[in-house]
């Protein structure tokens, strides 16, 4: 016996209509009375039919996953895949945070600073006892990472960075295992001095973000009441960009300011096309405006794919299962300046919300709330039956953790149908463009 996979979407598409499905991310566009066929065997409960009626479209839509044996559990499949992936150890994502300060003011994340925090000497000594005791304990580890967050983390550049990534550059120095970094920042005190050295200490990425063109950006992220941080970070963007660094370049919008971040191309426009393609372009809606509409991002996309930038487009962003979180994973801790250790960085650094401390010989030591934490994916009965699943799965481990005692489920599109067909629809545009 055959059936049509669970994770199987079907869309109006040109006149035709477009399958698509989560699982294998394939699309087929057909005529609608092949689609009219599929739908008469999925009714009969003779999937297998079909081969009587179209034997090249059942061959195509089983070679594509489409269709498939009856005892196949799907669920099951993206769970082995998920396992799979989280529990990668030959890789170590490490993140810190040097502090919880930041020389901007802007409002959104203000109340979360603390303003003189700086992670102390022991606490960095302590960081490389981990990062040493994961080297030698670990014996599948290829490729250790440490990024840099915050806070700002570049305003102690000299008493934290500077010693993590020499201590950590040294321990991997006559090694096989990979040593890469990256910092998330607000780009603003960089300069070539800094580049160059963190260049030779093996940082290859920044993220770095705008909140709009000029005018909307110096209203949020300034220095002080009379010095916006626009011009200066743009002009840093395209130096990291000169310099081989590849870049992220996260643009956060809402539905008034969204048009005038097609500005932002212009910006760029002294900047040789050959160092855009270092700066990857990641629009994003901020979350103060996720009530409502929401603004297709194609117009802007196709501004600055035109102008030889990349792009992260928010359907290509949608892979929570095969390219799940560093959070998510096991092999992943973000340690705050103070020593207390978390795994995801988009929540406070509370020490209620800390998941574990870093000790003086390296180890961390975890909270019971850690294994509940770890695995609260798959508990969310909505997800198991959703037709997306392979690709969302709920969102994080995070989104998971929070909903873990929440009874009636959760969607992270708000159960919305048309949403989820708009991702599939702006993946399938993505795709063939
Ligand atoms: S909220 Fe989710 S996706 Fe964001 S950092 Fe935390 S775990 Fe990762
Ligand atoms: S969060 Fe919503 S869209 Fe995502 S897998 Fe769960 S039910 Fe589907």
């Amino acid at each position: 016996m055959m059936k049509v996979s669970q994770f199987t979407t079907s869309l109006p598409y040109e006149g035709n209509v477009l399958l698509f499905n989560s699982f294998t991310d394939h699309f087929i566009l057909v005529k609608p009375v092949l689609k009219e066929l599929l739908d008469a065997s999925k009714e009969a409960g003779d999937v297998e039919g079909l081969k009587n009626y179209h034997p090249a479209f059942f061959e195509e839509l089983q070679k594509q996953g489409f269709i498939l044996d009856a005892a196949h559990d799907e669920v099951e499949e993206v769970k082995k895949v998920s396992r799979k992936v989280d529990s990668d150890v030959s890789k170590y994502l490490l993140t810190i945070n040097p502090t919880m300060g930041c020389n901007f003011k802007c409002w959104y994340c203000y109340e979360t600073h603390v303003p003189g925090s700086k992670m102390a000497e022991d606490t960095i000594e302590n960081v490389l006892k981990f990062v040493r005791r994961e080297k030698e304990e670990n014996k599948e580890l290829k490729f250790f990472s440490m990024s840099f967050f915050g806070g700002e983390p570049l305003i102690y550049y000299d008493q934290v960075v500077v010693p993590l990534l020499k201590g950590a550059k040294s321990i991997f120095q006559d090694s096989d295992i990979v040593f890469g970094s990256s910092f998330t920042t607000n780009g603003y005190l960089l300069n070539q001095e800094k580049i160059d050295f963190l260049k030779a200490h093996s940082v290859s990425g920044m993220q770095i973000t705008l909140d709009g063109s000029e005018a909307f950006h110096d209203k949020v992220r300034y220095v002080n009441a009379n010095k916006g941080s626009y011009k200066k970070i743009i002009s840093n963007i395209k130096l990291l960009a000169k310099n081989g660094m590849q870049i992220t370049m996260r643009i956060n919008f809402t539905r008034d300011n969204f048009i005038s971040c097609l500005d932002i191309a212009n910006d760029f426009d002294d900047l040789n096309v050959k160092y855009k393609k270092n700066i990857l372009v990641d629009f994003h809606q901020v979350w103060q405006d996720e009530e409502g509409e929401t603004v297709s991002t194609i117009p802007a996309t196709d501004k600055f794919m035109t102008a030889g930038f990349n792009i992260r487009a928010k359907a290509t962003n949608l892979n929570n299962v095969v390219d799940s979180c560093y959070a998510d994973k096991m092999n992943s801790a973000t340690i705050n300046y103070n020593g207390e250790v978390f795994k995801c960085t988009a929540r406070d650094f509370t020490t209620d919300n800390s998941l574990g401390v870093l000790h003086s010989d390296g180890t961390v030591i975890w909270k019971d709330e850690y294994l509940r934490r770890q695995n609260a994916k798959f508990h969310n009965a909505p997800c198991l039956e959703c037709k997306l699943m392979p690709l969302c799965n709920g969102g994080c481990s995070q989104h998971a953790y929070e909903h873990l005692d929440d009874e009636k489920g959760y969607c992270v599109f708000g159960f919305d149908e048309y949403k989820k067909d708009e991702i599939i629809l702006e993946r399938f545009r993505l795709k063939v463009s």
